[in-house]
């Protein structure tokens, strides 16, 4: 590690502050990251918190030697088992198709595969260890075949997520169970019936509630204490919460994640994404009419902390600037990569400001476009650390040029559309968009017509 690397600072939830990273061991850093419940194809939200953990791995490896960075499965949930009965699958099925859509679409997007992958329904055996551990430490009870944690025997319930008990009460939707103490105990166990999945284990039959697995997996691959914990912002209360107190109760000696890391959510068109407002999409929605590179540089607008807003002219903008960068970076093939800049690094030291190294990075196309051959090596190698500028330009050129009459026409309705809404924003997107593709629009009495430059 030279002398000169920059200090990077993140912010960390437990803390509440933007604080210095200091690795527990510099040798090998350790990230975990809750990965996904494989029952439906990823949307573009869970992709905000892959591609999160993706840039603060790739900044990361740049600046250490080592990086262990472990992203959980869940395959035993009960939505998984309500997907493949409704289906008229079997379980394995599902899940076994799901994660191979998962890496197919992240691998599509530049998101690099972790270094272990752990799946819940292999380390059964770690988290009826951690269960017995818990019980017999007082922190667990065991009630109508079920196993509940306690949160009034752990003092620090809450304190991640800086809410007093009571609130969480409150502010949750607790089920309340007669088998339980206090509604706020939550499922570590739970009995199986026959034709659900089950495994043996001292308190009969049954399957782990959801929380227990990653602090069972978490411990096994990165031990008491690691370096980072992220995921989305959904998951700081009741799941990162949970672990917590599990983990810190069993091992009271670890601090279990030192960093805690969560992105903000993803809205599509100012709102909340949902399937009853029609505005859900997947990554694969996104990916059938937008080249992947795009979608991946118009997650990067906004710091991973910011509400990031996802619309048709983000895309576009991002498209542009590609088509900008890719311009700039020439005939230089994508292995030509000078040093990263430090003014790029030094953006993404800033607490992953993507803005920021976005901004240098547009810096660096003004000079290459100037003829600076250096700036455009620059520019190559920022593109690396985003994992972006991954193919030749002219690669990236042609896979637009092949732009077909069909997309043509409705692009031109589209912005014909745009400009009867007064959106002309958007009509010289389109207009921009088809024109770095080699299309050319003519405005007549009779309408617009289109010819190849
Ligand atoms: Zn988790």
């Amino acid at each position: 590690m030279p002398d000169s690397m920059p200090q990077l600072t993140l912010h960390d939830s437990r803390r509440r502050a933007t604080v210095p990273f200091a690795p527990l061991d510099p040798g090998n850093v350790r990230v975990y990251y809750c990965g996904p419940t494989v029952y439906d194809l990823a949307h573009i939200g869970n992709l905000r918190a892959m591609m999160t953990a993706d840039i603060l791995v790739r900044l990361l490896r740049h600046l250490y030697p080592h990086v262990t960075y472990v992203r959980n499965i869940t395959d035993v949930d009960d939505k998984i088992n309500a997907r493949a009965r409704a289906n008229g699958e079997t379980i394995d099925s599902l899940t076994a198709r799901t994660i191979r859509d998962f890496h197919d679409d992240l691998a599509a997007v530049g998101v690099l595969p972790p270094d272990v992958e752990p799946r819940a329904t292999r380390h059964i055996a770690e988290m009826i260890a951690l269960i017995e551990c818990l019980i017999a430490s007082g922190h667990a009870y065991e009630a109508q075949g079920h196993v509940l944690f306690a949160v009034a025997r752990f003092p620090d319930y809450g304190a991640l997520s800086g809410r007093s008990p009571d609130d969480l009460l409150a502010g949750a939707r607790v089920e309340v169970a007669p088998y339980k103490r206090d509604a706020g105990d939550f499922v570590l166990w739970k009995p199986s019936e026959p034709g659900l999945p089950g495994w043996e284990s001292p308190w009969g039959r049954g399957r782990p509630g959801w929380h227990i697995e990653c602090s069972a997996m978490s411990h096994r691959y990165l031990g008491e204490s690691f370096d980072i914990h992220g995921g989305g912002s959904d998951l700081l209360f009741p799941h990162h919460e949970n672990e917590l107190a599990q983990s810190q109760c069993c091992f009271p000696r670890g601090r279990f994640a030192n960093h805690w890391v969560h992105n903000a959510m993803l809205l599509v068109n100012g709102e909340k994404m949902s399937k009853s407002l029609g505005n859900f999409l997947t990554i694969r929605d996104v990916l059938a009419d937008t080249p992947a590179e795009a979608l991946r540089l118009m997650l990067l607008h906004a710091q991973y902390r910011s509400v990031l807003n996802f619309t048709r002219a983000g895309l576009d903008e991002a498209k542009q600037t590609l088509n900008r960068f890719y311009r700039a970076v020439g005939d230089l093939p994508p292995d030509a990569a000078g040093p990263v800049p430090g003014a790029v690094v030094a953006a993404m030291c800033d607490d992953l400001n993507t803005p920021r190294a976005l901004a240098e990075m547009h810096g660096l196309a003004d000079r290459a476009l100037a003829g600076d051959r250096d700036a455009a090596r620059g520019l190559r190698a920022a593109g690396q650390l985003l994992g972006l500028l991954g193919q030749s330009a002219d690669t990236w050129f042609r896979a637009g040029a092949g732009v077909g009459e069909a997309e043509i026409d409705a692009l031109i309705a589209e912005r014909l559309a745009a400009r009867a809404a007064r959106d002309f924003a958007r009509a010289d997107a389109i207009r921009a968009g088809l024109a770095e593709r080699g299309i050319v629009l003519e405005d007549g009495a009779g309408g617009t017509i289109w010819r190849r430059a």
